[in-house]
């Protein structure tokens, strides 16, 4: 095999371009070729990893299989690839100086002044050949996080450009960037695209290949314009032209030959045209749905299209698997109660009710599960949302009016959800939940049994509280029946009412799993039910 490749990807003039999607495409492409690629993120933060950060700041926080709290980002790798990422396809500057004080404490730099360059750069370095050295990759794409020219990116960059003076052609720089159309001149704008250039060049990194962000397609004349300015052949001034759907792109970068600059650049075979055939038939079914249905999301975050990320893409997974389009109305739990829910939650398919922490919105969730439950409208409850139905089902089914979470009610006298065992004597918040893929066993006997058609399945975690197991059998005579449980410590993980079109709870996060390639069975299960249930 040859040296593993490394591919690094940047962004210049602005935020939101989206790195992570073009990193994924490329992958994606390389990976169609017959080529093993990972990609990787480095954060420029200081949080050691996004788990502790608010929704509202950096959008969702996706977890690994093996329960690494991650950027979202990641969470696009997996649905393009198909492939689990872990820890260490997530870097952050956190980290990476917790590593570098924790040495410097054990005394492994005895007598060295502890610097940015080198032992920073060091550790980003190590980082990054980390995955390449596992030797399972051909190419290694590593995204950095931020934008050309931020103070904190510098050590990345700066990383970059000693690990391709390191490698020559084992490493190239994809470099991102906008090139806006200014409706008042009529035109397409190079300059900001030259100067975070320039920006690079500054810090001693040319860009192999530049993706240009652009609402309008580029002209011949603008590419060779921009090629001359920033050092790059024409072919290597690629057009990333605004997409209808982020599937879209993978396809938008093979017209334009992304992979093929980047086989050039680190001098590797071409091997075959990209299979995509399945990619396109995805596409297809997403683009030619023969339903609708609209499922109400109810959380707390919903100004933000970011923080329930991957509960959108598994919609348009699962509504692309049953060629139905499935609109999400995103609807706010703090305005759902008694008095508004009729019209809140009226000319609604099916509800989901989001994960969340914390008692904002709680109470609006809880009447969102009652209302799915006695109109017998479909209904998937996700970890808080789950909890929010058991919480429901105790007060208004068993009769336990101030039944709760002891998240939410630490002295409520029904604590149908509590705090788990393991989780009672943790004070630090950062990556101390109950995180990534645990087993849970199903019953046979059940729509969920029939969803996933197995008995044994692994799912992704992300808490501390859980069902209450003192109420289980309470729970079971009234007819919320637990059908997946954890077979090595008997903790509930689903729960559904058998006595309705679809009511399902799960403890874990569904949505972390679900790829275009492998759409996830409980939200296929789920979107299949809203359209039965609608006709
Ligand atoms: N706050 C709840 C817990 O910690 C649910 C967490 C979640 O929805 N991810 O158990």
């Amino acid at each position: 095999m040859a040296n593993t490749k490394y591919i690094f990807v940047t962004g210049g003039v602005s935020s939101s371009l989206g790195k992570g999607i073009i990193s994924a495409s490329l992958a994606k492409l390389l990976k169609a070729r017959g080529y093993s690629t990972t990609i990787q993120k480095l954060d420029p933060y200081i949080n050691v990893d996004p788990g502790t950060l608010n929704p509202y700041e950096h959008g969702e926080c996706y977890v690994t299989e093996d329960g690494a709290e991650t950027d979202l980002d990641l969470g696009h790798y997996e649905r393009f690839l198909n492939t689990n990422t872990s820890q260490e396809n997530n870097v952050t500057t956190g980290r990476i100086y917790q590593t570098v004080i924790n040495k410097e404490r054990r005394g492994d730099y005895l007598g060295e002044t502890v610097q940015v360059i080198p032992h920073i750069t060091d550790e980003i370095k190590r980082s990054v050949r980390l995955l390449g050295q596992s030797g399972k990759y051909d190419f290694v794409i590593t995204e950095i996080g931020g934008t050309v020219g931020d103070i904190e990116s510098l050590p990345y960059i700066e990383a970059v450009r000693q690990i391709r003076w390191e490698m020559g052609k084992d490493c190239a720089v994809v470099h991102l960037t906008l090139v806006p159309y200014l409706a008042a001149a009529g035109e397409l704008k190079t300059k900001p695209t030259q100067h975070s250039v320039k920006t690079m060049l500054e810090q001693g990194v040319q860009p192999d290949v530049i993706v240009c962000r652009t609402e309008h397609h580029l002209p011949g004349s603008l590419r060779k314009k921009i090629a001359l300015f920033c050092n790059v052949s024409p072919s290597s001034v690629i057009e990333s032209i605004d997409a209808k759907s982020i599937y879209d792109v993978p396809l938008l970068m093979r017209e334009e030959g992304l992979d093929i600059e980047v086989l050039n650049k680190t001098e590797m075979p071409r091997r075959s045209d990209p299979d995509l055939k399945s990619w396109e038939k995805f596409l297809f079914k997403l683009k030619n749905p023969t339903e609708k249905v609209t499922i109400g999301l109810v959380g707390k975050y919903i100004e933000l299209q970011d923080a329930y990320k991957s509960i959108n893409e598994s919609f348009v997974h699962a509504g692309a698997m049953n060629q139905c389009k499935v609109d999400v109305k995103l609807i706010h739990s703090e305005d759902v109660n008694q008095k508004t829910k009729n019209q809140k939650l009226k000319d609604i398919d099916g509800i989901l009710v989001a994960p969340g922490f914390g008692g904002r919105g709680i109470d609006g969730k809880i009447v969102a599960a009652q209302y799915a439950r006695e109109n017998k409208i479909p209904f998937l409850g996700i970890c808080l949302g789950m909890q929010c139905a058991v919480i429901e089902f105790a007060r208004n089914v068993l009769g336990y009016t101030d039944a709760h979470s002891t998240e939410m009610e630490p002295k409520t006298k029904y604590p149908v959800i509590d705090i788990m065992e393991e989780q009672k004597d943790i004070d630090n918040k950062g990556g101390t939940m109950r995180l990534g893929a645990y087993p849970c066993r199903l019953q046979k006997g059940n729509k969920v049994y029939d969803i996933y058609k197995k008995t044994d399945i692994f799912e992704r975690h992300r808490h501390r509280f859980e069902f209450n197991n003192k109420y289980i059998e309470e729970f079971r005579k009234a007819g919320m029946m637990p059908v997946g449980i954890n077979p090595k410590d008997n903790l509930v993980e689903i729960v559904e009412i058998f006595d309705h079109p679809w009511f399902v709870g799960v403890q874990f996060h569904p949505e972390y799993k679900s790829t275009v390639a492998e759409p996830h069975p409980l939200f296929v299960g789920f979107v299949k039910a809203v359209l039965e249930n609608k006709k």
